[in-house]
């Protein structure tokens, strides 16, 4: 098979379940010359002639990218994020641009200015966020991988309540540059795919040190695929029984212990820790996410990017109406909440405390990895919920990232794994690892696969 054919074939998938899925904001026109182009060049990378789709929150140069907000519904980027570069030299094609809750705020996709995405399994339910288009288009077989980003949960929650898998890596194992920024201490761009073994390769391929992010790791990037294997004997597996909280969804929990028994019987070991700041974990995101947030969103003023307000008197105007207009009503919610946690007089109550109890809160999660190799647990509280169920409710859509938070507070690697189905819709198994130990977490996938 030519990349041609795969990629013609791909995007006549994408056309004929755009309608039920609604997981693109934009198809890449360009994908079948650029497929001719690789076959011309014959296999050079891991991904050679594999298309592959991109959240819309990472610029493609040439390429219309939104963040699927209406400030960028026009933007045209000059240039490709790295992570988007180091796809194409391997040979990957870009098949297009998945849509994302606005500026990756949200857990559902239902605050994207292109409307919501549908899960995979069944079209009534959200597909989860912020790269909910992303797992929709993987779930549902339009692509076999998919670039997401995760600051709060957004890879691995819509990746359980669509059933595939989905990583996040440790901070700094992937470059941001070319990312939109939502929050640069929590950023992170990640993979999707059904199999493991297809997300090992695209992480392996994205992952390494950029000169244009100083965040990004010196670290070697190992070959996640090549050193797979299967063996649990001897890991050691720390559950938090605060990831038991009451109010978690019974049948999802029952799945999430038979996939931790499992692990017993391939031979690891598995033991009960307490994680007691993790109570404090959402609040303490909201008020570190939006400060981040109100700073970076600063830029769209209507000068420089995207949208422009129309019939403006003064230059005051101008900015005031092209945000009034261009942003949803997520994204201003974020950035008043963050403005007014990093205002004079709240600083210190706020931001400040936010920071604090976040240090709190690496230091537990370090202390359990000292002594274990994965931290276990669900990756959500429910399985997908109804489309509009949460969606005027803030704070029970905030709830719903408590299990995914942690790893972006402390940085860490962590993954959501398919786990079986509870009332018929799947359930995800979180992993979580040292820093830079995400082969560990491949691995333990891999082991159930
Ligand atoms: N749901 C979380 C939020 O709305 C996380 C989003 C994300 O990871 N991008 O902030």
């Amino acid at each position: 098979i030519t990349s041609k054919d795969l990629t013609q074939d791909t995007l006549k998938t994408i056309n004929d379940s755009e309608d039920t899925y609604n997981a693109f904001v934009t198809v890449n026109k360009d994908a079948v010359k650029d497929a001719e182009k690789v076959d011309a060049d014959g296999i050079k990378g891991s991904l050679s002639g594999i298309p592959i789709a991109i959240k819309d929150n990472i610029l493609t140069d040439g390429l219309l990218t939104t963040a699927s907000s209406k400030i960028l519904s026009n933007f045209m980027p000059v240039y490709s994020a790295t992570v988007v570069e180091k796809l194409k030299a391997a040979g990957a094609i870009n098949a297009g641009k998945t849509n994302l809750d606005e500026f990756a705020m949200g857990s559902s996709t239902e605050t994207s200015y292109y409307g919501t995405s549908h899960n995979a399994w069944d079209t009534t339910k959200v597909p989860g966020g912020s790269s909910g288009g992303s797992a929709a288009a993987v779930a549902n077989g339009d692509v076999v991988a998919a670039l997401g980003t995760d600051t709060g949960g957004s890879i691995r929650q819509p990746s359980a309540f669509n059933g595939i898998f989905g990583i996040k890596p440790t901070y700094g194992r992937v470059s941001r540059w070319g990312v939109i920024a939502f929050a640069s201490s929590l950023d992170q761009v990640g993979v999707m795919s059904k199999r493991v073994e297809d997300s090992a390769t695209v992480l392996s391929t994205i992952a390494g040190h950029d000169d244009h992010d100083s965040t990004s790791s010196n670290k070697e990037v190992p070959d996640y695929r090549a050193n797979l294997n299967k063996d649990m004997t001897g890991i050691k597996i720390a559950v938090p029984k605060e990831f038991w909280h009451e109010g978690t969804n019974p049948e999802l929990l029952k799945q999430i212990d038979a996939t931790i028994e499992t692990y017993k019987k391939l031979g690891a070991t598995v033991e009960e820790v307490s994680l007691p700041t993790l109570k404090h974990a959402v609040e303490v995101y909201y008020v570190i996410a939006s400060s981040e947030a109100s700073s970076n969103l600063q830029r769209y003023d209507g000068v420089r990017y995207g949208f422009r307000a129309k019939d403006v008197k003064n230059i005051k105007e101008l900015f005031v109406n092209s945000r009034s207009e261009g942003f949803g009503d997520e994204v201003k919610r974020r950035i008043m909440l963050g403005t007014f946690a990093l205002s004079a007089g709240a600083y210190d109550a706020y931001f400040k405390k936010a920071a604090e109890v976040r240090t709190l809160f690496i230091n537990e999660m370090s202390a359990v990895l000292d002594k274990y190799d994965l931290i276990a647990g669900p990756s959500t509280t429910t399985t997908a919920f109804g489309i509009g169920d949460k969606i005027d409710d803030p704070l029970a859509m905030y709830m719903n990232d408590i299990l995914t938070i942690p790893a972006n507070l402390a940085g860490l690697p962590a993954a959501s794994v398919p786990a079986g189905l509870a009332d018929g819709m799947p359930v995800g198994l979180q992993l979580i690892a040292k820093p830079f130990d995400e082969q560990t977490i491949f691995n333990a996938a891999y082991a159930l696969q």
